[in-house]
C-alpha cells in the first residue's frame, strides 16, 4: 500500500492569502458598486523595462535559427550570466566571490525551499517572527521539526525569533543554539533592514557556533541608506557561515518571467564536506535550467540601459512607499519600514486584532491590506502594506484608510 508523506499533515494551514480572497470576493458581493483597492500581495505591477523586452526579443530570435539555437543550459547556469552577476554584485561591492559559486534558479522562492535538502533532519532551525513563510513550511515538509511541544504551541527543532518594535524589528540572537539560521533582510513583511555591524554580529555568531545563515536578499534592491549591506558577503566571515539568496522578481519585474540565483561560496564546509560542491549535485540533479531568453533577460538588468531604468523603476514603487510611510505616520498610525524595502508595517490602531482591521479597512475604506498575524504570533496587532502598486491607486487607497 502506497503511504505519504505524514510530515505533510503536520503544516499549518496556509489561509492568508485564500481568506482574503474570500473575504474581498464576499464583500464585493455584497458591496457590487465598491472600488476596492489592494495593497495585499507582494507582486510587481509594472511592466519589464525595455532593456529587459530587448533582451527577450534577441534571445527568442536565437532560438529560431539552427546556428544559435541553445537546448539545456549549463547546470549552475549560463556563464554570460553568472560572470556578470560576480561583476556587479559582488566584486564591486568588494566581496569576493566567484562565477561558479552562483547557481542560477528559477527564483528565490525554489532556492529557500529546497537549500534545507543539503542539510541533517536532525539540525534545529531559526527563523524570525513575523516571517515569509517557506522556511518554516519546507522544513516541516522535510521532517525537520523535532517534537511538537503542545505548551509552546510549536517543534523542538524550530526556533522562533521575535522581531519586536522595541528592537526596530530584528531578531536578537535566540537562547536555543540554532544549525541553520533564516535571515531575509530587507525584509519581508516588516520592511525592515539590518545594518552592516548588526549583520556581523550574526555571522560572528554562526561562525563561532558552526551554524549557517541562509541570507534571503530578495529586497537588496530597495535598499537606500548608507551602512546597510546589499549582500551578507560584505560581512567578514560570511564566506565560511553564509548562503545568500537573490531574485530578480522584485528588482526587475521578474515575477511572472522567474528568475534568480544562489551564492554557496566553496570555504562553506560541514563535517568536512564543501556545501557548494552538495548543492551541485542537488542542483544538477533536480533543476534542469532556466530558460536561456529569460537568463539573458537577466544579463540585461545589469547592462546601463537596464540599471537606468530599474533604477526609475524600483524609485517609482519606493515613492509608494515613501508616501504611504509619511501620510500615514503625520495621521497619527504607528509605522516602519518602507525606506529600504517595498513593505509598509504598521501597527493597527486602538489595539484592534490585525483582522479586526482588516475588516474595517475593507469594509470602510475598500482597501486591502495583509494581517500581520498571518506571517507568525509576533505579527498580531500588526499590518503589511505594499507599495507595489500604482501611484494613482497607491494615493487614492491612503486618502481612503486616513479619512476613516
Ligand atoms: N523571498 C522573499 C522574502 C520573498 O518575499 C519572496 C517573494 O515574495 C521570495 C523570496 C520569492 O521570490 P521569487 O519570486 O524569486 O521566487
Amino acid at each position: 500500500m502506497t503511504t505519504i508523506n505524514k510530515d505533510y499533515l503536520k503544516l499549518q494551514g496556509s489561509y492568508l492569502f485564500s481568506t482574503i480572497a474570500r473575504k474581498v470576493r464576499e464583500y464585493k458581493a455584497d458591496n457590487p458598486q465598491a472600488e476596492v483597492i489592494s495593497l495585499g500581495i507582494g507582486d510587481v505591477t509594472q511592466p519589464l523595462a525595455p532593456a529587459i523586452i530587448d533582451a527577450l526579443h534577441k534571445a527568442v530570435d536565437e532560438m529560431g535559427h539552427a546556428e544559435t539555437f541553445r537546448g539545456y543550459a549549463p547546470d549552475l547556469g549560463y556563464a554570460f550570466l553568472r560572470e556578470t552577476i560576480v561583476k556587479n554584485d559582488y566584486e564591486a561591492r568588494g566581496c569576493r566571490i566567484t562565477p561558479d559559486e552562483i547557481f542560477v534558479s528559477d527564483g528565490a522562492k525554489s532556492d529557500s525551499g529546497n537549500i534545507q535538502e543539503i542539510f541533517g533532519k536532525e539540525n534545529v532551525i531559526a527563523v524570525c517572527d513575523p516571517v515569509y513563510p517557506v522556511y518554516v513550511d519546507t522544513n516541516v515538509m522535510a521532517g525537520r521539526t523535532g517534537a511538537y511541544s503542545p505548551e509552546k504551541e510549536c517543534y523542538d527543532n524550530v526556533v522562533y525569533m521575535p522581531c519586536l518594535a522595541e528592537n526596530g524589528f530584528l531578531p536578537q540572537l535566540p537562547e536555543k543554539t540554532p544549525d541553520l539560521i533564516y535571515l531575509c533582510f530587507p525584509n519581508n513583511p516588516t520592511g525592515s533592514a539590518i545594518q552592516k555591524d548588526e549583520l556581523q554580529k550574526w555571522v560572528d555568531y554562526a561562525n563561532e557556533k558552526n551554524a549557517v545563515i541562509i541570507y534571503d536578499a530578495a529586497y537588496e534592491a530597495y535598499i537606500t541608506e548608507a551602512g546597510v549591506p546589499h549582500s551578507i558577503y560584505e560581512c567578514d566571515g560570511a564566506r565560511t557561515c553564509a548562503i545568500e539568496l537573490r531574485s530578480f522578481s522584485k528588482n526587475a519585474g521578474f515575477t511572472g518571467l522567474r528568475l534568480g540565483f544562489t551564492v554557496v561560496p566553496k570555504d562553506l564546509v560541514r563535517e568536512g564536506t564543501v556545501l557548494r560542491d552538495l548543492w551541485a549535485r542537488r542542483h544538477g540533479t533536480k533543476f534542469n535550467g532556466a530558460p536561456y531568453i529569460v537568463q539573458r533577460a537577466g544579463e540585461a538588468v545589469y547592462s546601463p540601459e537596464g540599471k537606468e531604468q530599474l533604477k526609475e523603476q524600483v524609485g517609482y514603487y519606493m515613492r509608494n512607499a515613501e508616501m504611504i510611510r509619511t501620510e500615514l505616520a503625520s495621521a497619527g498610525f504607528e509605522v516602519s519600514g518602507g525606506v529600504n524595502a517595498p513593505y509598509i508595517w504598521m501597527k493597527t490602531p486602538e489595539g484592534m486584532s490585525s483582522w479586526d482591521f482588516f475588516d474595517r479597512l475593507l469594509a470602510g475604506a475598500n482597501v486591502v491590506g495583509t494581517p500581520g498575524c498571518g506571517f507568525g504570533a509576533a505579527g498580531e496587532g500588526f499590518f503589511r502594506l505594499t507599495a507595489f502598486g500604482s501611484y494613482e491607486n497607491t494615493c487614492e487607497a491612503i486618502r481612503r484608510i486616513k479619512s476613516l
